[in-house]
């Protein structure tokens, strides 16, 4: 583990300093299975359209139909396949980045495969990672998956519209992210109902600006 991680971080800093290179911001947006993060995309490309340019990689175990999502909104999008793999790697962005013209673009977002584990532990490059944990999966997850919720700048609570259907504690929730990490900063959303949107697009839009 440690020799693969060794080699990956390597790529991840030749990644690191070709976007720095292009002026490009890059979030690595990551989440379980079904949290949203592809619904949570198509809005915030929505808001920011015309006002900040922005590509898309998509990482996928076999389909394409979050790429195909994405395309639909008019931005470009390239779907990586990891064949069953759990997570995105270093190499693998490096490869992709291949086909996108960064000098053209002032942001890019990384959607890893749906997975609250390993896609944490890999360095692909990027400036920030970001979480989105929907209400559907329960307060536990936090505490029970901490690394995810360590490394990431932002988490996104996603499906806000349906607390009142479930037994998650919105306090103790975000008790134990900050506990977790106490700088992180915490987002209520609804994507169907486009709650919380804004505030996640503006704080979205001022780390592009600040780069
Ligand atoms: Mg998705
Ligand atoms: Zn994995």
């Amino acid at each position: 583990m440690k020799n693969i991680l060794g080699a990956n971080d390597e790529i991840a800093e030749q990644n690191r300093k070709m976007f720095a290179d292009n002026g490009v911001v890059v979030m690595n947006l990551m989440g379980s299975p079904g949290s949203g993060k592809t619904t949570l995309l198509e809005k915030t490309l929505a808001c920011l359209a015309g006002k900040i340019k922005i590509a898309v990689i998509e990482g996928d175990l076999f389909t394409a139909k979050d790429a195909e999502r994405i395309e639909r909104t008019g931005v470009e999008v390239v779907q990586i396949n990891t064949a069953g793999g759990c997570h995105l790697d270093a190499p693998m962005i490096q490869k992709a980045c291949t086909s996108i013209d960064l000098k053209a673009i002032d942001l890019l977002i990384v959607e890893n495969v749906g997975n609250l584990v390993c896609p944490a532990e890999f360095d692909i490059g990027e400036n920030f990672k970001a979480v989105v944990l929907s209400i559907t999966e329960g307060d536990d997850k936090p505490l029970k998956y901490p690394l995810i919720f360590k490394e990431s700048t932002a988490a996104v609570l996603n499906k806000i519209d349906l607390l009142q259907f479930t037994n998650f504690d919105l306090q103790s929730a975000k008790e134990d992210l900050t506990t977790l990490h106490p700088t992180i900063k915490i987002f209520e959303t609804s994507c169907t109902q486009g709650t919380g949107l804004d505030e996640w697009c503006a704080w979205l839009s001022k780390r592009v600006e600040e780069n």
